[in-house]
């Protein structure tokens, strides 16, 4: 498989490269595993000082990643520069804490001193998607090494040239060679690379279809997975929202990266006294999006990243109108070079239809009625996915309800669905398993090792036997 970079904006060709032969694969993973006998012993501050330079970098340089993502798949250049500076804060929070989050932690049992220490595994896979080159990249990588983890990367297929300016970034910040390598290969290698030794787990963010996959091939070979897939993010919509604010909103939230992001809006749920005037609000909104060239500051909204992703998405539209929705904005491709897609809103919307069941990665939004807050999270949970999910009201029996049933692993009161490093993030269903970020984002690629040390009264009781003699129970 060749790996091609496009422009999307225009559907023109940039580079092509050839994958790893199989003989430069070997050698890189070799390379990873020699690398990490070597990193995992490097102290914290040490790895600490690296990743702050691959911060200073990221910043130094973020015009030209934040072109360069652009280029390939058609981000717009604000929300790219952001994405590069958000990649830096995830760099700095785990070389500032990533020692305190994996330090020894004392558990109360019959030994002298137990506790529990936080060690790598070695070589990390990391199969990612294209929607955000940097940043998914980061929010794996920052945690993965600090915890003094290796890291290879296999990036989406359209997105090479991001791929391998990360792995030249993690060079010049001064990492060891094979500490982050990106591997330019196409999916059909995964499995292999899965099953490998030398592999001792793998993180895939991408879409249900790839994540059963690798997921499959880990189970195979009984490694540690974390699946961050898909989502259909309900944003449900109560009469005591403020109305204004809450439609700018619901715009931003569909519309953010072009409408190909995760955690995207996708489902918008509205109490059925304001259902009118929300959908009028918000049609409007999305028919005066400004389209266009993704590089040029004014632009609102910029075209998909490939064509087979605007092929997928058109087909999931005319099967939902073709099954009885009412198409009330846009519903089409837009007669113009590059991989456009009209801003869309469908209404009525019938169970088992693609915008019902399935994820939209565009610029498409789904209205639904609700009677009250029961009612919409009956709508809400009644899909595959539980990725994020928002609630609009001030009513806070409204907010305790949907906190506690709503089946998501991000829930947010009046605000829009975001990841911060800071927090943990990932979801239940199909949306995946295991997260990022956060602490719980570093304690994924480790060994949790429980340490027990039985003192004997007269010696030094660390030995294996005074142990088990003293303390190890007939049932274990
Ligand atoms: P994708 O087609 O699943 O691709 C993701 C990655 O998986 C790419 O590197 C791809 O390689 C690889 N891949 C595809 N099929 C594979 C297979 N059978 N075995 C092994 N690897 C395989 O997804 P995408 O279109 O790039 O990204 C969009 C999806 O990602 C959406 O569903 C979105 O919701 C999800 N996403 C989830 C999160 C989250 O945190 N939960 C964040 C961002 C995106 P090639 O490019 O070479 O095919």
């Amino acid at each position: 498989m060749t790996i091609r970079s496009t422009n999307p904006t225009t559907g023109e060709p940039i580079r092509t490269f050839e994958p790893l032969s199989d003989t430069a694969l070997e050698a890189r993973l070799q390379c990873a595993a020699d690398t990490f006998r070597s990193w995992r012993a490097v102290p914290f501050a040490a790895r600490a000082r690296l990743m702050h330079e691959a911060a200073r970098i990221l910043e130094e340089r973020k015009q030209e990643y934040a072109r360069l993502m652009t280029l390939e798949m058609g981000k717009l250049i604000g929300a790219a520069v952001q994405e590069v500076e958000k990649s830096a804060r995830g760099c700095r929070f785990y070389a500032e804490h990533a020692e305190r989050f994996l330090a020894d932690e004392p558990v109360e049992t019959d030994a002298t001193r137990t506790f529990v220490r936080y060690q790598p595994l070695g070589p990390v896979l990391a199969v990612m998607p294209w929607n955000f080159p940097f940043w998914q990249v980061f929010r794996f990588a920052a945690p993965a090494l600090m915890a003094g983890n290796v890291a290879l990367l296999k990036h989406a297929s359209n997105v090479p040239q991001c791929a391998l300016a990360i792995e030249d970034l993690f060079r010049r910040a001064g990492f060891p060679e094979g500490a982050f390598q990106t591997l330019l290969l196409g999916p059909e290698r995964v499995p292999r690379l899965v099953d490998d030794p030398r592999v001792a787990a793998v993180t895939l963010t991408g879409s249900v279809g790839a994540g059963s996959s690798v997921a499959a091939a880990a189970g195979r070979a009984i490694k540690k997975s974390v699946l961050e897939l898909g989502g259909s993010d309900p944003f449900i919509v109560m009469p005591s929202a403020d109305l204004d604010r809450t439609v700018a909103i619901a715009v931003q939230a569909r519309t953010i990266n072009n409408g190909q992001s995760c955690i995207a809006a996708k489902r918008f749920i509205v109490h059925r006294r304001i259902a009118g005037e929300f959908e009028r609000r918000f049609a409007e909104r999305m028919r005066a999006l400004r389209v266009g060239d993704p590089m040029d500051p004014a632009t609102e909204l910029g075209p998909l990243a490939t064509e087979e992703v605007r092929e997928g998405l058109d087909r999931q539209v005319r099967r939902t109108v073709e099954a009885g929705a009412r198409l009330v904005v846009g519903g089409g491709r837009l007669e113009r070079p590059g991989f456009f897609y009209a801003p869309t809103v469908l209404a009525d919307v019938p169970r088992g239809t693609p915008a019902y069941e399935d994820e939209l990665f565009g610029p498409v939004a789904s209205l639904f009625p609700a009677r009250d807050i029961e009612h919409a999270l009956e709508i809400a949970n009644d899909t595959g996915f539980g990725l994020g999910a928002s609630l609009w009201s001030e009513d806070p029996r409204e907010r305790a309800i949907f906190i506690d049933r709503i089946e998501a692993g991000l829930a947010f009161v009046n605000g829009m669905v975001a990841s911060d490093p800071r927090a943990p993030f990932g979801g239940v269903k199909r949306s995946g398993f295991g997260r990022e970020l956060g602490p719980h984002g570093i304690r994924e690629f480790v060994n949790v090792k429980t340490v027990a040390v039985y003192e004997t009264a007269g010696g030094s009781g660390d030995r294996a036997g005074d142990a088990r003699g003293a303390g190890a129970s007939a049932t274990e």
